[in-house]
């Protein structure tokens, strides 16, 4: 039913949705689905990041990243997303080009892509030293790019990373921050005082969802589908998704990775609509969200409301012939 709906994706990493078939073929290897994909058998969000040592060898040339990249966006499309903004870790993809290239190759995919608006945004690493991810952030700045904090979040604490968010806040870098996904609430309460305006998960929030005036404002970037893989919540009826929609926090809807996690954005929304009776009305309340949360200027997303809305229509007059 959804296949259609036009949808914007706020939280896609660009490694964690290389096409398998793709890599297969770039890397000259047979059988990867099962070492790019995760099943049901995977314990948590550190067996969930071993998903990744694929995407980190592939992804090490220019061409293989255009490719990638290019065959990411061209799936993005077939699936009706009108909007997306994808994010990688440029410092995993560094053997062969510096930080600046790498970034370069990405940005320049992107921008040439005509079929779908995007905005690149670029992740520091929980697990890197400060002075990498102090290079990120000035990288962010010269490119008018916003960043992200990605990587095991239980291990390496958001409040750690209090002075490199300040620093980013000083250069105007805007950002999101995962947090509230494999750690508690506490990571949360850091990354807004921070002053972060997008939450990467965030669905920790249920632990206190009393208490949530602190987050008002605060567009939340929930991918479900991801949080029943690592294992943050054992089913999609235990996902806390309903109940953030209905207390009124600014939901969005994204994927997380579409390989890794096997999903494309279509298929979160059947989910969604199957085990939360959620309806069209509510997934274009998320939508218009997710807009008013992109990283993008007030007059684009006007001009990404009124398109959204023109295909939201035709959507509506088709399924109701
Ligand atoms: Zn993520």
């Amino acid at each position: 039913m959804y296949k259609n709906f036009p949808k914007i994706e706020l939280h896609l990493h660009l490694d964690g949705s290389i096409n398998v078939s793709l890599a297969e073929t770039l890397l000259n290897k047979n059988n990867l689905e099962s070492k790019m994909k995760v099943n049901n058998e995977c314990k948590d969000l550190n067996e969930y990041l071993e998903k990744f040592t694929i995407p980190s060898e592939v992804m090490q040339t220019k061409e293989n990243i255009e490719k990638i990249t290019y065959t990411l966006l061209e799936d993005l499309y077939k699936d009706n997303i009108i909007y997306a903004e994808i994010r990688f870790a440029p410092i995993k993809h560094t053997l062969n080009n510096s930080l600046e290239e790498v970034v370069e190759i990405v940005k320049n995919v992107l921008d040439n892509y005509k079929k779908i608006k995007t905005t690149l945004i670029l992740c520091m690493m929980r697990d890197s030293t400060f002075e990498e991810n102090k290079k990120i952030i000035d990288l962010a700045h010269f490119y008018n790019l916003p960043i992200d904090l990605a990587g095991a979040e239980a291990l390496y604490k958001t409040e750690n990373f209090k002075d490199l968010f300040m620093y980013a806040n000083k250069l105007g870098v805007k950002y999101t921050i995962h947090a509230g996904e494999a750690d508690g609430i506490k990571s949360i309460i850091s990354a807004v005082s921070f002053g972060a305006k997008r939450i990467g998960h965030g669905v920790r929030i249920i632990d206190d969802i009393g208490n949530i005036d602190f987050v008002k404002g605060i567009t939340f970037e929930v991918c479900p589908k991801s949080n029943i893989d690592t294992k943050a919540f054992l089913e999609y009826k235990n996902h806390p998704i309903r109940k953030m929609y209905d207390k009124g926090l600014l939901v969005t809807i994204s994927t997380d990775n579409n390989t890794v996690s096997n999903i494309t954005l279509t298929e979160e929304y059947e989910n969604l609509s199957h085990t939360f009776n959620f309806k069209e009305e509510d997934f274009f309340k998320m939508n218009m969200n997710a807009i008013n949360a992109a990283f993008i200027t007030e007059t684009e997303k006007e001009e990404l409301k009124k398109i959204y809305i023109e295909k939201y229509n035709i959507w509506k007059g088709d399924i109701n012939k």
